[in-house]
This record gives structure tokens, C-alpha cells and sequence, in this order.
């Protein structure tokens, strides 16, 4: 069953093959242009559509209908139709986990070669599978065959594991490197299969299953079809569950959350009661750091970014957007990675981002060349000064002000434009108030990376951490006097300036 939807909807033409953009392209080329190479090697994880681009590359080239300068096979005449069911005498698949032995692979093509193929000007293709099963006399007698390849015969040889395949064998082959399918495109075909089969499947089970399948389509389509075999029509996060391994994000929500308050003995006892009852730990693991990047993702992205998941996980994760800092989810994201030394199988891009984050974490914001750094308490005074009182704080952001003003422009010139129009209320427990007139600035200040970089402007030049809460003002016209920025330009000219959006 799983198989199903695989076969079922198996790419016809080059357009539907998902992913492998550069491959398809040159292939395409070569077909078009008549100058297809004697060898291919298609190296990469399985499920990528190695096999799928074969059958098409070969259909193609002995298509009837096809004219020169085209690149897509008819599927309708014989030859497409024989091929497409497997029964075309010209197109041999050759699985080398099954047929190990020299005898097959020399006698199939000796005997394929003597006998011209069907179409004139057509090609003998063999696809050779898993062929880095083949013995040591297979590999010598198909290097022969390399060596002085029979005209109008092709081998596209297709391999998971590339590093067994002998170098004489790889250098004779135009090699392709196929990639891993991005989830965004595995959502994106699954999404056209089930309209096509007329069924509904909220959008986060698709990336669930997308997740789970980790860039094999194949995968991705098998768990589709098993899922919506249980459906009558509709697939409801509980039948999705019976065929989907999901976690508990409950119980990964509070190992995060020990995590985030530095509660060693909490995360130990969570982990220690969960594999005391017989959790997955491997899943748990992918899991848990797919969680803690969502967060980072969230936090530095704002609420443009997207999230896949159920509405009660998705408000976890904003809610420790606002609170888990970033430089404790980059620094445990690094140090999970490095224990379970898995960084390159799981989430492609996950070591650049967190390369990104790190990097830019510690830095000053970049100051304009012509503009004077800030005048912050010197360390000394700030060691002297330590936590200033509730007057010292807002006298200290009132003398201020204009300059934190002109340090936030660095980084982004709406928000220092927004803090125009905005001021200091109260301090109290080291929780800074700061009012707006507005809506707009408050949603938009409160934006989790505008926020977070806020709290840090504010938070050095106090010499202090401090935490920070924005609010609309009741009095806001009469409190604004005293704390007027120097650049006071008009409200409107903000907003229209910055088109009421800031990143
Ligand atoms: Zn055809």
C-alpha cells in the first residue's frame, strides 16, 4: 500500500519531476541537442528521484514523437507506453543488489548490443540500480564496456553510496549529485496529490510528514498515502497521529522550559521519567531541536515567519520567542549538535544559522562612520554603579535618549524613528516602561527581534539587564515633552517614511 501514491503519480515529464533543478535542466540539454553522453552517474540519498530521472531521460531519447529540438517524452506512443510499463526491449533496469554477479551485467549488454534498437537513431540504455553492489568482476567487466562504449548505447548508473564505486568507473561517467528534496517542495507536490485524490489534510500534517520524511520524497509520499488511506476524505490530527510517530510536545515544552531557567534538575528528571517510559529517544532528540529552532527562527525573524505546527505549539513557541534568550538557544542548539554529532543529516542549514547567530550576537551594531559612538557609563562606572535606583533610571534614559535614539538607527531606522514618537513611563523590578500614542508602534515594537534588540540598547547603556514592556500612553502627550528625541520630526512623516512597517 505505502508504494501506492508513489507509483501512482510518478513525474511523466521532466516540468513535474520535483526538485534536481540543475540535473533536469542539462539533461533536458542533451536530449534536445542530441549529444547525450555515453555514461551517467546519478550519486544521492534515495528518494530523490534518481530512478524517476532515468526512466524519463531514456523514455525521451527513444521517444517516436519527439522531434529534434524537444526535450519531453509524448507518453502516448509505443515506445513511451512500453517504457512506462516497464516492458521496452531497448531499456534495461538492472538492480545490482539483486544481480551481483559478472555473468548479468556482461551478458545483457553483449546480448543488448548485437541487435540495433528499435528506433532508428534510438539508444540501448541500461540503468544500472544500487550499483555500487556490484563484484569486483562486474565492476571490470562494465569498466570494458566504458572504456569502448558501443555505439548508441547508454548507462545511467545510480548509486546511494558513491565512495564504493571505483574511481575508473567514476571518471568515465558524467556525474549528477542529486539533492535532497527541501521540505517547502515535498509540502508543495503533496499538496497537488491530495487534490488530486479529492482529500483534505491540514496544512501542518503536511509539514509534519514533510519533516519526518527528511528530503525523501518517496518517503514523504508513502506516509501521505497511509495516512490517507485511514481517511474518508478528511484527515483529522488524530488519524494522522495513528500513522505519524509524532512526540509529545508537552513533554519536550517542559525540558525547554527547564532549559530557558536554567533548571538543571528539572531537565534531568524529564528526560530520565521519559525514557523510563519507553520514548523514542532518537525522534525525541530531532524533535527537540527542531522545537528550539523554530523558537530561534521566530525570535530573530518576527512574525513573518511562519509556523507549520498546531495552534496550542505554535503559541509555546512564541512564548519562549519572547523569553528564551537567543544566545542560550544558539549555545545549547550548538552543543546538542555536537553531542549527538548529527549536523549534517538533520536540518541542512541549521550549523550556517547558527554560524549567523553566533557571529552577530556579540557584535555592536554597525554605527554610521560620521556619527559619535554613544556615551554609555564607562565599565568602571557601570561595576561602581551597578543597579541604578528608579529615578537614576529614568534620569539616566531622559539624558540619554536622544543618543539611544540615534544607536538603534543602525540597526534599523524605522525603530529609531518609532522611539521618536515614544518614551520612558515607569521603571519597576528592573521592568522598563516605555509608552506609545499609537497601535501601530506598539505592534510593531513589539515584534520580538525589534524588542530583544530594545532591550539590549537600553539594558547597555544602564549598565544593567533590564527587561522591557511597551504600552499605549494615557497621558502620552504630556509625558512625550520631556523626552522628545532630538531629530522631532512629525509623527506623519514616520509612518509615512517607513510605509508603517518595520523588519
Ligand atoms: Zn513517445
Amino acid at each position: 500500500m505505502p508504494e501506492v501514491l508513489y507509483r501512482k503519480y510518478r513525474p511523466k515529464t521532466f516540468k513535474e519531476v520535483v526538485g534536481q533543478k540543475p540535473i533536469k535542466l542539462t539533461l533536458q540539454n542533451e536530449i534536445a541537442s542530441g549529444n547525450a553522453a555515453h555514461a551517467y552517474l546519478f550519486v544521492g540519498p534515495r528518494g530523490t528521484g534518481k530512478t524517476t530521472l532515468a526512466r524519463l531521460f531514456a523514455r525521451s531519447l527513444n521517444c517516436l514523437n519527439r522531434k529534434d529540438v524537444e526535450s519531453e517524452p509524448c507518453n502516448t506512443c509505443d515506445v513511451c507506453e512500453q517504457i512506462i510499463s516497464g516492458r521496452f526491449m531497448d531499456v534495461m533496469e538492472i538492480d545490482a543488489a539483486s544481480n551481483t554477479g559478472v555473468d548479468n551485467v556482461r551478458e545483457n549488454i553483449i546480448a543488448s548490443s548485437q541487435v540495433p534498437p528499435f528506433k532508428k537513431g534510438g539508444y540501448k540504455i541500461f540503468v544500472i540500480d544500487e550499483v555500487h553492489m556490484l563484484s569486483k568482476s562486474a565492476f571490470n567487466a562494465l569498466l570494458k564496456t566504458l572504456e569502448e562504449p558501443p555505439k548508441h548505447i547508454i548507462f545511467i548508473l545510480a548509486t546511494t553510496e558513491i565512495h564504493k564505486v571505483p574511481e575508473t568507473i567514476i571518471s568515465r561517467c558524467q556525474r549528477f549529485d542529486f539533492k535532497k528534496i527541501p521540505q517547502v517542495d515535498i509540502v508543495k507536490r503533496m499538496t497537488e496529490i491530495i487534490e488530486w485524490e479529492n482529500v483534505t489534510v491540514p496544512d501542518h500534517i503536511l509539514s509534519e510528514i514533510a519533516r519526518r520524511s527528511e528530503g525523501c520524497l518517496r518517503d514523504a509520499e508513502s506516509l501521505l498515502g497511509q495516512v490517507i488511506s485511514l481517511s474518508q476524505g478528511k484527515v483529522t490530527d488524530e488519524l494522522a497521529s495513528l500513522v505519524l510517530p509524532t512526540s509529545n510536545w508537552q513533554d519536550i515544552d517542559v525540558l525547554v522550559e527547564a532549559l530557558r531557567v536554567h533548571n538543571l534538575s528539572t531537565a534531568l528528571n524529564q528526560i530520565n521519567k521519559l525514557v523510563g517510559e519507553g520514548i523514542d529517544l532518537q525522534s525525541f532528540n530531532l524533535d527537540l531541536i527542531d522545537y528550539l529552532r523554530q523558537i530561534l527562527l521566530y525570535q530573530s525573524i518576527g512574525p513573518s515567519y511562519t509556523l507549520d505546527f498546531p495552534e496550542d505549539l505554535i503559541d509555546s513557541i512564541k512564548k519562549h520567542a519572547q523569553e528564551f534568550p537567543l544566545a542560550d538557544l544558539s549555545h545549547f542548539l550548538n552543543i546538542i549538535l555536537d553531542k549527538l554529532t548529527i549536523k549534517e543529516t538533520l536540518i541542512e542549514q541549521l550549523p550556517l544559522e547558527l554560524a549567523c547567530v553566533e557571529f552577530l550576537l556579540d557584535q555592536k551594531p554597525l554605527e554610521p562612520a560620521e556619527d559619535k559612538p554613544v556615551e554609555v557609563p564607562t565599565s568602571a562606572e557601570k561595576k561602581t554603579e551597578k543597579n541604578l535606583g528608579t529615578n537614576d533610571i529614568i534620569k539616566s534614559l531622559q539624558a540619554n535618549w536622544s543618543k539611544i535614539i540615534d544607536q538603534t538607527k543602525a540597526f534599523n531606522h524605522s525603530l529609531s524613528a518609532l522611539l521618536q514618537i515614544a518614551h520612558p513611563v515607569s521603571v519597576s523590578n528592573d521592568i522598563i516602561t516605555i509608552g506609545v500614542e499609537f497601535d501601530f508602534s506598539l505592534q510593531q515594537m513589539e515584534k520580538p527581534n525589534v524588542k530583544n534588540y530594545l532591550t539590549k540598547v537600553l539594558s547597555d547603556a544602564l549598565g544593567q539587564t533590564i527587561k522591557v514592556n511597551i504600552n499605549i500612553d494615557q497621558n502620552y502627550s504630556e509625558n512625550h515633552q520631556t523626552f522628545k528625541g532630538k531629530n522631532d520630526k512629525e509623527v506623519g512623516d514616520i509612518l509615512d517614511t517607513f510605509g508603517g512597517e518595520v523588519v
